[in-house]
């Protein structure tokens, strides 16, 4: 659906906030920005979605009029490596967090799958095991329209490595990856520099998954500062000195003609998705006078 690359906040813009206006707002104020996606915060929802069916319409009715494109960030309180009981509870956020999306018209719910208890292998069995009860559901009662996203995961203790992410999403129907590069870059010690750094992750994706699980590939950015476990805090986009530096990813982005959907983590949240947009802006129309 996203037929050039999209930007925009995960989260409610702090200036819409201050307007005190309705959530089916967003859209028309990000538009006004010049941005065109949003990725709805679920993340506190427990087994019963916190918001009203009419509402969730609404916000869906106002995102196409505005030609905004909904995701929604499904629960922080999902564990799928948990006990049998914790799974279940799990399930059941997850599910309402995907049944307000199919409310909405959202594309997809992105949820961190849990926490290692096990081996790696046995908490990847047990996540995608408990996915693929969820993607069930969603057949039984119609939503095939959401994609389930797990996230790469920024600390290391959490389940969420480039490898499992796409392990999950081989396995599981209705499923596709969200690329959080910050989560990526803090994992892993600050390992994307350079374009080729990006471009590994980008040809892994479509190694495993295909050419068009990386057209429109769902990502997270912001800068981000990191400890021995992974992330800490997220930077603004003129903090320079934390990575992932974005001018590489934006040349790629470029270079291979991608539309992928970007949202902004950082603190700023939209005011950073314009910069990103901006740059990534440049980078297209740099390549098509020919100047690299
Ligand atoms: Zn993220």
């Amino acid at each position: 659906m996203a037929e050039h690359p999209r930007f925009g906040p995960a989260g409610i813009p702090l200036g819409f906030e201050a307007l005190k206006r309705p959530v089916e707002d967003v859209p028309e104020y990000l538009r006004n920005e010049g941005l065109d996606a949003f990725e709805y915060q679920a993340v506190r929802w427990g087994p019963k979605p916190q918001m009203k069916k009419e509402n969730a319409e609404k916000l869906g009715i106002k995102a196409k009029e505005h030609d905004v494109r909904l995701s929604v960030h499904g629960s922080y309180f999902i564990n799928f490596c948990g006990d049998a009981l914790t799974v279940e509870a799990s399930k059941r956020r997850l599910i309402s967090c995907i049944t307000a999306a199919g409310w909405m018209g959202a594309h997809e719910v992105v949820f961190h799958p849990g926490f290692y208890s096990r081996s790696h292998e046995e908490d990847l069995q047990h996540c995608a095991k408990a996915m693929n009860e969820v993607v069930e559901f969603m057949k039984s009662s119609g939503i095939v329209d959401v994609s389930l996203a797990p996230e790469t995961a920024g600390r290391i203790f959490q389940l969420g490595s480039l490898d499992e992410t796409l392990i999950l999403c081989e396995k599981v129907e209705l499923t596709k990856p969200t690329i959080d590069w910050a989560h990526l870059h803090a994992r892993e010690g600050g390992k994307l520099k350079t374009t080729d750094d990006f471009r590994r992750v980008i040809n892994e994706v479509e190694n495993r998954l295909g050419v068009e699980a990386v057209k429109e590939l769902h990502c997270h950015y912001t800068r981000v500062e990191f400890g021995r476990t992974g992330e800490r805090r997220h930077h603004t986009m003129d903090e320079m000195k934390y990575g992932p530096d974005f001018e590489p990813l934006a040349i790629l982005i470029a270079e291979l003609g991608l539309n992928p959907v970007i949202l902004s983590e950082s603190p700023i949240l939209d005011v950073d998705s314009q910069k990103m947009q901006d740059i990534v802006f440049m980078e297209i129309s740099k390549r098509n006078k020919g100047i690299y």
